[in-house]
């Protein structure tokens, strides 16, 4: 899907709010058969990475959201380098990087990105990339 990889690798990017770690583990954990699958990638921020590691996953991990984690894998969908970002926010919770957030949710669109900011999405996501593999 991008210039430097081979045409089959895809990158998704995995990103979850504190309240939304654990149904994340939960989300990745029920599709470990297809993101074990050797032409998938994973990036995330820190403790999401840390959660997806600990879920048994090969994941490269940036910073921490609240730290700059969120505006890397911004630039790194900015640089075309990310294929989908699995983004569970708190809606309910307060972020001392809100600009990052927002950051990284318009560049999705500005890049026209397959951006999941809730389970019930990621699950539609998922289950178009199985019908493709
Ligand atoms: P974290 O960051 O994975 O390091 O907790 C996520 C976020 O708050 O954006």
């Amino acid at each position: 899907m991008k210039g430097h990889k081979s045409s089959f690798t895809m990158k998704i990017a995995i990103i979850a709010h504190d309240g939304k770690k654990a149904e994340m583990v939960n989300f990745l954990l029920t599709n470990l058969d297809l993101l074990k699958q050797s032409d998938i990638e994973l990036v995330a921020t820190g403790t999401t990475g840390s959660h997806v590691a600990e879920a048994g996953l090969k994941v490269e991990k940036v910073l921490s959201g609240p730290l700059g984690g969120d505006a890397q894998i911004a630039t790194q969908v900015a640089n075309n380098e990310v294929d989908m970002v699995l983004f569970f926010r708190d809606p309910l919770g307060k972020h001392p990087h809100e600009p990052d957030i927002y950051m990284l949710m318009r560049l999705c669109d500005v890049y026209n990105k397959p951006l999941a900011t809730n389970p019930a999405t990621a699950k539609m996501l998922f289950k178009a990339l199985r019908a493709k593999s």
